[in-house]
């Protein structure tokens, strides 16, 4: 089948949406072509307006860790709506969701829920700033966090200088503040905190960096940050919002055993609807306003559907053995894909955390984004789209994560094995 309704779509769509997308990855721009509009999803199957269906390893992003509409969820929230979409008052499911987060992330004494990831973020930085009385970040390049001002920001030229604006309309007053480390890099952060020891509000970091696609820390480097953040008395910031609930129930921290000053979630917390939730300790979570001076607020924050998302999605994950299963299967599919790359003498690597995984056509090890540049993005394009036509729906960028859910089946990863193995045909 064609897609022409999609290109239909996407004409239409770029006269009154830019680019046609409410969000720039979704408009293909990485890997050309045009991207598909989606009519409905499934368990791991997704289907595209002209009745074409693949299996989906995007799933939302991360959220869709149960599958697509699952039964439970769906008929959670319908039960929902009918007792009000909004209240912009408490309700009960915010105490619990916030407890059943607190239980699984210890570091969480408190929670504040928001409706997105870039509002966990955005809030939690400017809790840190409120609370340390300091105004300079750091962060890692290629690590994302959402979309706010002072998380666009680039490095400026030479280590440890102030960062610069990655996108118009951030003031370069704003990113001056920001200073972008190397990932997996201790010596790079450490610089910049012996520069300005007393300025340094956070540090900030992915759980498990997936925005460069997957790039695991090494052994050591979470804790070196704890350690560094400690000395110099800056807050340490873990920026789950991908890795929690996906990597394991909880957070990514869980497994580095250490103990973040805040924490940022969203994705998988929301079963799908817009939630993001911040938390830490209670001495700095109690600076938020009301009980405290540093103002963050939300008219649909903690809304009472994306709450009961979170909520129905959380509960089947608190079993035993779902996260086992979860990592066989990806890892069932990760070995897969390098059997089949070695086989057609493929220079490829394949990075996994959890059921997070990235394809990078390279044959060295990637430690961080300046190696993650130095991938062949071309031949990344030509398998994209090959996959695609094969009936896999791929994160549309070599800088991604893949995400496989609970109802990947043995036969969808049969099939997507089979389309790998053509779509590497050549590809040399
Ligand atoms: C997705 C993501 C965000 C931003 O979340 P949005 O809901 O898209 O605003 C922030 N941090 C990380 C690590 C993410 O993966």
């Amino acid at each position: 089948m064609g897609t022409a309704k999609s290109a239909q779509l996407f004409k239409k769509a770029q006269k009154l949406i830019p680019g046609g997308v409410d969000s720039p990855v979704r408009a293909f721009q990485a890997v050309g072509g045009k991207p598909l509009f989606i009519k409905k999803a499934k368990g791991s199957k997704i289907y595209d307006v002209d009745g074409n269906s693949y299996i989906d390893y995007i799933g939302s992003w991360g959220p869709m860790i149960l599958g697509h509409a699952d039964p439970k969820v769906g008929a959670a929230i319908k039960k929902a709506v009918d007792s009000g979409t909004s209240f912009g008052a408490s309700t009960e499911l915010e105490i619990q969701l916030a407890e059943i987060v607190s239980d699984a992330i210890p570091s969480m004494e408190m929670v504040r829920f928001v409706s997105s990831g870039t509002e966990a973020t955005m809030s939690a930085i400017r809790l840190a700033r409120g609370f340390t009385g300091r105004d300079k970040i750091i962060k890692f390049a290629g690590c994302y966090h959402g979309h706010a001002d002072s998380l666009l920001v680039k490095a400026g030229s030479g280590a440890a200088t102030l960062g610069v604006p990655s996108s118009p309309g951030v003031p370069d007053a704003t990113a001056k503040d920001t200073f972008n480390a190397n990932f997996n890099d201790l010596a790079s952060v450490r610089k910049i905190l012996e520069k300005y020891p007393k300025e340094v509000a956070c540090i900030i970091v992915e759980g498990m960096p997936g925005n460069m696609g997957v790039v695991p820390p090494k052994a050591g480097f979470m804790e070196g940050l704890r350690v560094l953040a400690t000395q110099y008395k800056a807050l340490l910031i873990m920026d789950e919002v991908m890795s929690g609930f996906r990597l394991c129930y909880g957070g990514a921290q869980n497994i580095y055993n250490i103990t973040p000053d805040l924490t940022c979630l969203g994705k998988v917390i929301g079963g799908g609807l817009p939630v993001g939730a911040f938390g830490g300790k209670r001495k700095i979570m109690e600076k938020l306003a009301p009980s405290g001076p540093v103002y963050q607020a939300g008219t649909l924050s903690g809304n009472p559907l994306a709450m009961t998302a979170g909520l129905e999605t959380l509960k089947p994950l608190a079993k035993k053995g779902v996260y086992e299963k979860l990592t066989e299967t990806t890892e069932k599919l990760c070995k897969g894909i390098e059997e089949r790359a070695e086989a057609r003498g493929v220079k490829a690597r394949v990075n996994r955390a959890g059921s997070m995984f990235t394809l990078f056509f390279t044959d060295k090890k990637l430690k961080n984004v300046k190696d993650v540049n130095n991938c062949d993005m071309d031949k990344f394009s030509t398998y994209f789209q090959r996959m695609l036509k094969n009936g896999i729906y791929l994160p549309p960028s070599q800088y991604e994560a893949n995400f496989v859910s609970l109802v990947h089946s043995p036969a969808d990863i049969k099939k997507t094995l089979e389309a790998v193995d053509k779509s590497f045909k050549g590809l040399k």
